[in-house]
């Protein structure tokens, strides 16, 4: 079964005053993070995004060129029908998710994809804390039985086909989440163990208990060194930072010997304890033999990723007593903010000569220090 998110972002935030899904948590928008979270998950084939008229563009500056990003309904209902009607061009089964819970985990992930897979549509829930009552014009007409309650949350998983039926038998009667269309159409639907900490940013109040679990995110920190000597073979082009430096001679490597790249790449897989470039990339497998380096560090950014980490910031020093490194800056920091695929300002790059001493100074190689620090909630 290929599973699909669909990230309801269309809110217009009436309850808030503003599109809570774009407010700014410990670095992210709210919405970033729930969708970090499915782009982590192994088993997510595709997210569709479902934007409002006013997030639209903002999504897809974001996202870039290559994301399912579409204009969303009236409605949440209409949203979420337009979102896996899109969706069944990746796949047969739906987790619909809304944009301002940032804090759904892959475990939660896991649970309703299970229930899903046994035919069973599916949602998260917790307990209900507080006594419910049921009142008309401020007299209690009942008191419920908390034992029987919970607080629905999502993600809300079911078969695309399942769901597109439901809302046809239902018409354009509303409902307030994804499994109520099952219900109204008379299909079974299950609860699946929830977390408090997936609430969703509705009123102010919640925006500042979702800063207090943003701004408890882990981070660690890797450091990665790297020198290589210049090569006498004339015809090696050099590489640093994913950039050619034309005209200079190359250094001497089983790949491109990018020093750059692979002390990013270590710092980065050495912050998420994931071994090093040699355990990744050995030196005896002929495959990396003359590969471009970047191919080294978008393969640890997938690593990292995958155990939920993303990158806070890299920097990088460069030790060369030539050519003049600085000159290529700017281009070095593009080159491996792409292959990050993060902004170019999370990148840091200098460089310095070596003062004329030791082997770097005597010009026989280059070397590369960096640090990388990863972040998670
Ligand atoms: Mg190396």
């Amino acid at each position: 079964m290929k599973t699909v998110a669909v990230l309801l972002a269309a809110g217009n935030g009436t309850r808030f005053g503003a599109d809570k899904t774009q407010i700014d948590l410990a670095g992210r928008p709210v919405w970033r993070w729930s969708y970090d979270v499915f782009a982590t998950h192994p088993n997510i084939e595709e997210i569709v995004v479902v934007a409002g008229s006013g997030n639209l563009p903002i999504l897809r500056a974001e996202l870039g060129p290559s994301a399912v990003i579409v204009p969303g309904g009236a409605t949440r209902q209409a949203s979420a029908r337009i979102g896996v009607e899109k969706a069944r061009e990746f796949g047969d089964a739906v987790l619909i998710h809304d944009a301002a819970r940032p804090f759904v985990s892959h475990a939660v992930l896991d649970r309703v994809m299970a229930e899903v897979a046994e035919g069973r549509a599916a949602a998260p829930g917790v307990p209900v804390a507080d006594t419910v009552k049921r009142v008309r014009s401020g007299a209690v007409t009942e008191t419920l039985d908390r034992s029987e309650l919970v607080a629905v949350q999502t993600p809300q998983g079911a078969r695309i086909a399942d769901l597109l039926q439901a809302y046809a038998t239902i018409g354009g009667k509303e409902t307030t989440d994804d499994l109520s269309v099952l219900e109204a159409a008379g299909s079974p639907t299950t609860i699946v163990e929830g977390e408090t900490r997936n609430f969703k940013v509705t009123l102010p109040e919640d925006l500042l208990r979702a800063q207090a679990i943003a701004g408890r995110t882990e981070s660690r920190t890797g450091i990665g060194y790297d020198v290589h000597r210049f090569s006498e073979d004339a015809s090696r082009h050099l590489w640093l930072g994913g950039v050619l430096f034309e005209g200079e001679i190359g250094l001497e490597g089983h790949s491109d010997a990018d020093v750059v790249m692979h002390a990013a790449t270590d710092a980065l897989l050495g912050a998420a304890a994931l071994g090093d470039i040699g355990v990744h990339f050995p030196n005896t497998d002929e495959r990396w033999r003359n590969l471009r380096s970047e191919h080294f560090l978008k393969h640890a950014v997938a690593l990292v990723r995958e155990h939920g980490w993303r990158l806070a910031n890299l920097d990088i020093a460069i030790l060369a007593e030539t050519p003049r490194i600085m000159r290529q800056a700017l281009a070095m920091r593009e080159a491996i903010a792409r292959a990050m695929a993060v902004e170019i300002e999370r990148i840091g790059l200098k460089a310095t000569t070596n003062e004329g001493l030791g082997a770097i100074g005597r010009s026989e190689g280059i070397a590369a220090f960096a640090t990388a620090t990863i972040v998670r909630p």
